[in-house]
């Protein structure tokens, strides 16, 4: 009888595990991107007064998804206005009133919320699977939670009926459109000030899908007007002199010329920078669940991450059974397109970070740190990074120093508690730390040493609107979330 000699053909294996069989999100689900967008003012969307355009462009791609106006100084001023004529009626409203516009808003988030996933997803490069079960739960989760106070700012601690400030000026930056938007727009609606929103140039779209939603909630015209553009926009917003409270989220250098622009100006401020988080691993720790927080830490959202796990600090005893885990994890992470399911790690936001990336490893090679990445293959167009690791770091790398601000690791060791917070506490940042041990004093012991406004322990990189969250040292300074994170809004 004649063999059949046709093989069967053969399942895909990468390290002997199944590869996973694609799982695409449509991104038609992201609903409809005009070919060109204006600003949000007075509840209008409405031309600019100058000429010129930036475009966005899907990172996965390079394709360009839109083109939205560079806002002018005049924009501003028109943006700035509105907020003011809404102000008079908006904070005079009851905040039972306030909180029903802002419960509808988180309503339509959520109903909304595939949609927006995928937008975001599209616009900023990350993968799905965050988006739509990380940003979005959280966006809507805020204002939920911040609609739950508006009607009860008397007992939130500033003395009764606290007063709003007036109009805010809002910037922010391109890691989390949305989340970003919702951690400025929700608390200074809930507390009776009006906003005008700047989105960052390469992220714009969510924020005006947004303005979409404030009109389909029916807020009032002028309590959320949305400017797009780039940093010259931004600096037109916070340098305005009839907005009474600037809120800032991006980078250090950027925060500084804020905080001097602002001094000596009646303008509150905060300022929520960037950082250089030590994740740190004791022996006792469990390992592999360190190991899921490591990679989570650094990993999630690209390293996109302003609390970013991006130095691990690892005690000598257990380096090499911490690495050895941390290589087999990092080996099965995926990377490519941001809407497959399946991604855990998507596309750089923009080729000026893959840039600023690849410039900063090739210092701590330069400098003399070992470089390790999974092989994996990279898709060809659009701005990809792999997963990196370095060993061999010390202090004074750059790649130890500076926000990298990419899904790059520096591996760094220690032998005491002791040696742990000093090498913890030595960098110009302090906004975020984590602490894996089985000990629990030793977690309350390190957490009061650490000169950082978030330390997780036995956990990484976990968000909740009811908890305060901002720096210390060159991270910035004023909270987001919680009830502190009113403080900002209010005239206390
Ligand atoms: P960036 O400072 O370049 O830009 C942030 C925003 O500021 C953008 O909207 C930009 O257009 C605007 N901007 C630029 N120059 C300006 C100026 N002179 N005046 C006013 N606005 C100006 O930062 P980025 O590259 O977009 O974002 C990455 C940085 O943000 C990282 O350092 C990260 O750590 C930080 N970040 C911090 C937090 C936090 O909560 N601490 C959260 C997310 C991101």
């Amino acid at each position: 009888m004649a063999k059949n000699t046709k093989k069967a053909e053969e399942p895909v294996r990468k390290n002997g595990l199944f590869e996973y069989a694609p799982a695409p999100e449509s991104p038609a689900a992201a609903g409809d991107i005009a070919t060109s967008y204006g600003h949000f003012i007075g509840g209008e969307f409405v031309d600019s007064s100058g000429s010129e355009a930036l475009k966005t462009v899907n990172p996965a791609t390079e394709q360009v998804l839109a083109e939205f106006a560079q806002g002018t100084e005049e924009d501003v001023d028109r943006a700035v206005a509105a907020a003011r004529k809404a102000f008079t009626d908006w904070s005079a409203l009851p905040g039972s009133e306030r909180a029903k516009y802002l419960f509808r808003i988180a309503r339509i988030i959520q109903e909304r919320s595939r949609e927006l996933a995928v937008l975001e997803s599209i616009d900023n490069g990350k993968p799905i699977r965050e988006t739509r079960d990380v940003d979005l739960p959280l966006v809507a989760a805020h204002f939920f939670y911040y609609a739950g106070w508006a009607d009860k700012l008397d007992f939130a601690g500033y003395g009764s009926n606290p007063r709003p400030l007036g109009v805010a000026g809002q910037v922010i930056p391109w890691n989390f459109p949305l989340l970003m938007l919702a951690w400025k727009i929700a608390p200074a609606l809930a507390t009776g000030n009006t906003v005008v929103l700047k989105p960052a140039e390469t992220t714009p779209l969510t924020a005006l899908r947004f303005a979409e939603i404030c009109r389909q909630a029916g807020l009032p015209k002028g309590v959320v007007n949305i400017v797009t553009g780039d940093g010259r926009t931004g600096a037109a917003l916070t340098s305005h002199p009839d907005v009474n409270k600037v809120a800032f989220t991006g980078s250090t250098p950027v925060g500084r010329a804020i905080a001097k622009q602002l001094a000596g100006t009646r303008k509150k401020l905060s300022l929520e920078l960037g950082g250089k988080a030590a994740n740190i691993v004791f022996d006792d720790a469990p390992i592999d669940q360190a190991v899921e927080g490591i990679v989570n830490g650094i990993f999630f959202n690209q390293g996109h991450v302003c609390c970013a796990g991006s130095r691990l600090l690892v005690q000598e005893s257990v380096q090499d059974e911490v690495l050895d885990a941390l290589k087999r994890r990092m080996d099965s992470l995926r990377v490519g397109d941001p809407l497959d399911k399946n991604t855990d790690i998507g596309a750089i936001n923009s080729a000026a970070q893959l840039a600023r990336i690849t410039e900063l490893t090739a210092a701590g090679e330069a400098e003399g740190a070992e470089r390790w990445s999974p092989a994996c293959e990279l898709p060809g167009a659009g701005f990809w990074f792999r997963p990196t690791l370095f060993t061999g770091v010390s202090q004074a790398h750059r790649i130890a120093r500076e926000e990298i601000f990419g899904p790059v690791l520096s591996v760094l060791t220690f032998r005491t508690p002791t040696e742990a917070v000093e090498k913890a506490n030595n960098t110009p940042y302090g906004l975020s730390a984590g602490v894996w041990t089985e000990k629990g004093s030793r977690i309350l012991w390190m957490a009061n040493q650490l000169k950082a406004g978030v330390v997780w322990a036995n956990t990484f990189n976990k968000f909740d609107p009811t908890s305060p969250f901002g720096g210390y040292k060159e991270s910035g300074y004023g909270r987001e979330g919680g009830r502190h994170g009113l403080e900002a809004y209010l005239d206390v």
